[in-house]
């Protein structure tokens, strides 16, 4: 199969010649428009959104992927689940896939009848347990297609198909399904409508799929990440909020509607932004139902989906309670509820005193030693309580809902597993204004990247050690310095920023700011309008309330406003102990430090510092396993098919750090194949080995070898592979098997 095919570019851009940016997105493009959206880096995957179905997906392809070696056929992402499924069940070593990308590259969402790499990863899994042991394909066999249909009706009929699995298989079959229908709820209440992306991921998310000793899969973990709750209370021009919202509106029968005190039309809602309500090609009733029966079959019972959705409701009724207009008029230092109807409504679904909740959001306690002072809020103070309070209940919501999906799918203590890491989470972010996300975001990103370097270096050196041969160090630029003055734990930026959140007296972004100053003026990776970059020179440029960082990827400018308030993510006491103090048992199980008892002086972690030490988390389980990386690429900002603009491409392969990593790649060996595949392949080029060859495989290949003079220094022989230096000996076997 082919390595090299000119008129589609090169398919390993190892091989690129020469190596530079140009050349690189070059190659992209021209593969790209003859429909070839993959292209590897050795063993990376680099995959451009076609934003269209293509003919290389299903059951056969996946068969064929099956049965040869990672570089026998042509790029696709069903060779690297086949490596990683097989590397877990027969090498018995921990697999993690990283897929990573900008919003819209192709990286979860799911179109009807489409694809994406997530669930074609999942179907490849899917598929490959169901095809394996080969001769013998299971009675229901002719039903596996069903997993290959996305979502919707599709789960109906996947349910349908392991009710009728039975014996051995049933166990197995609704591991499979529960973890399959957790992308839907996710999807629900994590995905949403953006300029970018119809179907837009919200939150970061890894799963751990836990399979047994045999490849069968136990159960799994999902571990999601910053929730992006802002979206709830305010969407940008042509936005939406999440999903469920109008789903449950569409989609809920007049009497669940009833119950939940909701009306059909969404303009009613202040949360909703009203021009967009509908999105293209996305039914939102029959979604509805597609979430439900998920939840159901995933273990939620009737009891539990019908409390998520009061909480849900109680959340969109939240923004319309103190619209601006309802409060005393503007001008007097006081708020209150001027129609009490929402409050009302709320409180008797889910069993609050309504006084007790006016109270809660228009006033604050302030507790000391001796005295409690009840102070009045004014309008925009009680609106932020509001919007505070609805976020907190929906994002803490989220959380549950995640957990709830853990329990369900969680694998019994002591049984023995194999473990199978997916982490999809937003790729590097510049924005024209970036504010705290951006920050944590791209932190995270540079983690990644360090993981990244760190780990294909690993990876290499242990195939060289595997294999026999010997280790030539490599140069590469190491970002542990960037990592460090962002994470340190005394003198990091989110250290700084956590000092500032705790510390007594007035503190204010622009505080926080000037700490930064003054710590790092002379850091190489941090400037400011007031601190020289690394030539001497002040940058004018620069407003006085931004610093900027020059990540791996490229130089961020933060803007530090509501740092301070986004780190801190408190909400008042009053609101805290309302929730708790509420009937409804999954509302008062969200709000567990609202119990009076169990209040502790002592303040919760900050948003920071959570994120930070869930990434630590991250970060030691990546390690802990054999990574595998698909990198995904968004070729034009119109959702289109056809287009490739090579600036946005351009941009994307930087943050991805696409030359670097073949930099890497190529600084050792470029090319390794098996013996095997290798003979196969180049076996006409010499007399001895072609026609007829009966000797080893390895003995052929240096029959082959020999016979073209190589020099010794261009080639290594491994235990099971050839090793061969530069792409150039690569071309010229290429160009020798053409003439023949
Ligand atoms: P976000 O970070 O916003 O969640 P994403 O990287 O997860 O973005 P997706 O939602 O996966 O992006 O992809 C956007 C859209 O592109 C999908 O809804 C689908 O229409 C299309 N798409 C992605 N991958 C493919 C593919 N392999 N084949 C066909 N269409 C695809
Ligand atoms: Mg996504």
């Amino acid at each position: 199969m082919p390595l090299l095919e000119g008129s589609v570019g090169v398919e390993d851009l190892v091989l690129l010649e020469p190596l530079v940016e140009e050349s690189l997105l070059k190659n992209l493009q021209l593969r790209y428009e003859n429909k070839e959206i993959y292209t590897y880096i050795g063993n990376v995957v680099i995959s451009v959104n076609p934003y269209q179905q293509l003919p290389i997906y299903g059951p056969e392809f996946i068969a064929k992927y099956q049965d040869y070696t990672f570089y026998e056929l042509k790029p696709h992402i069903y060779a690297l689940a086949n490596v990683a499924y097989q590397s877990l069940r027969d090498r018995d070593r921990d697999q993690c896939i990283l897929i990573t990308g900008e919003s819209g590259s192709g990286k979860t969402g799911e179109a009807p009848g489409w694809g994406n790499t997530w669930s074609h990863l999942w179907n490849c899994f899917l598929v490959s347990l169901q095809a394996r042991p080969r001769p013998d394909p299971p009675p229901h066999r002719t039903s596996f297609p069903l997993f290959l249909t996305p979502r919707g009706e599709a789960s109906k009929l996947v349910m349908s198909y392991v009710a009728a699995v039975c014996g051995k298989g049933e166990q197995v079959n609704s591991v499979k399904e529960q973890l399959l229908q957790s992308n839907p709820v996710l999807e629900a209440f994590g995905n949403a409508k953006t300029i970018r992306n119809n179907n837009s991921s919200r939150f970061g998310k890894y799963m751990d799929i836990e399979f047994d000793f045999k490849g069968s899969p136990l159960g799994g973990v999902i571990t999601n990440y910053l929730l992006e709750k802002s979206r709830l209370v305010k969407q940008l021009k042509g936005e939406r909020n999440f999903h469920i919202f109008y789903q449950l509106l569409a989609g809920a029968d007049e009497q669940l509607l009833k119950a939940l005190k909701l009306e059909r039309d969404t303009t009613g809602y202040a949360y909703l932004n009203h021009e967009v309500s509908r999105v293209d090609g996305m039914d939102d009733a029959s979604s509805f139902r597609a979430v439900q029966s998920a939840m159901a079959v995933i273990g939620f019972s009737e009891e539990e989906i019908r409390q998520v959705l009061e909480v849900t409701s109680m959340v969109l009724k939240l923004g319309n309670v103190l619209v601006a207009d309802e409060f005393q008029a503007s001008g007097i230092p006081a708020s209150g509820i001027r129609d009490g109807r929402g409050v009302r409504e709320i409180g008797e679904m889910v069993g609050l005193n309504s006084e007790e909740v006016e109270r809660a959001l228009c006033s604050r306690t302030m507790e000391t030693a001796k005295e409690k002072v009840v102070t009045a809020l004014n309008v925009m103070q009680a609106q932020y309580a509001r919007d505070a309070l609805a976020k907190n209940i929906y994002s803490r919501l989220f959380d549950w809902i995640v957990n709830r999906i853990n329990e369900s799918i969680k694998v019994g203590i002591g049984e023995k597993k194999k473990v199978m890491g997916v982490l999809d989470i937003y790729g590097f972010e510049i924005l024209e204004d970036n504010s705290f996300e951006q920050f944590v975001i791209n932190y995270c990103n540079e983690k990644l990247q360090q993981v990244f370097i760190e780990m294909t270096l690993k990876e290499e050196q242990e195939e060289y050690k595997r294999e026999g041969i010997p280790w030539t160090k490599v140069d590469y630029f190491d970002n542990g310095i960037i990592c460090k003055l962002i994470e340190h734990n005394q003198r990091g930026i989110l250290a700084m920023l956590d000092e500032e959140c705790l510390r007594p007296g007035v503190v204010s972004d622009s505080t926080f700011l000037a700490k930064l100053n003054q710590l790092f003026s002379k850091h190489g990776h941090y400037e400011s309008k007031v601190t020289q970059n690394a030539q001497r020179q002040y940058d004018h440029t620069m407003g006085l309330s931004c610093f900027r960082i020059c990540h791996y990827a490229g130089k961020v400018t933060y803007n530090v406003t509501s740092f301070i308030d986004k780190n801190n993510d408190l909400l008042f006491r009053d609101l805290l102990q309302a929730m708790w103090k509420a009937q409804h048992p999954l509302l008062r199980s969200l709000f567990p430090e609202g119990n009076p008892k169990q209040a502790s002086l002592k303040r919760p972690p900050t948003a920071g510092a959570q994120f930070k030490s869930s990434v630590a988390i991250l970060m030691k389980n990546l390690y802990s396993k054999s990574p595998n990386y698909i990198r995904c690429i968004k070729p034009n900002e119109h959702q289109q098919r056809g287009q490739f603009s090579s600036d946005l491409v351009a941009t994307q392969a930087r943050y991805l750090g696409l030359l670097e990593n073949v930099r890497v790649r190529r600084a050792g060996y470029a090319h390794r194949q098996g013996y095997g595949p290798f003979l196969e392949r180049y076996r006409l080029l010499s007399r001895s080995t072609w026609p007829h060859w009966n000797g080893g495989d390895r003995e052929g290949v240096e029959k082959v070898l020999g016979e073209l003079s190589m020099s010794s220094g261009e080639l290594a022989f491994g235990k099971t592979k050839i090793f061969i230096r530069s792409p150039k000996t690569l071309f010229y076997l290429e160009e020798q098997r053409r003439l023949r």
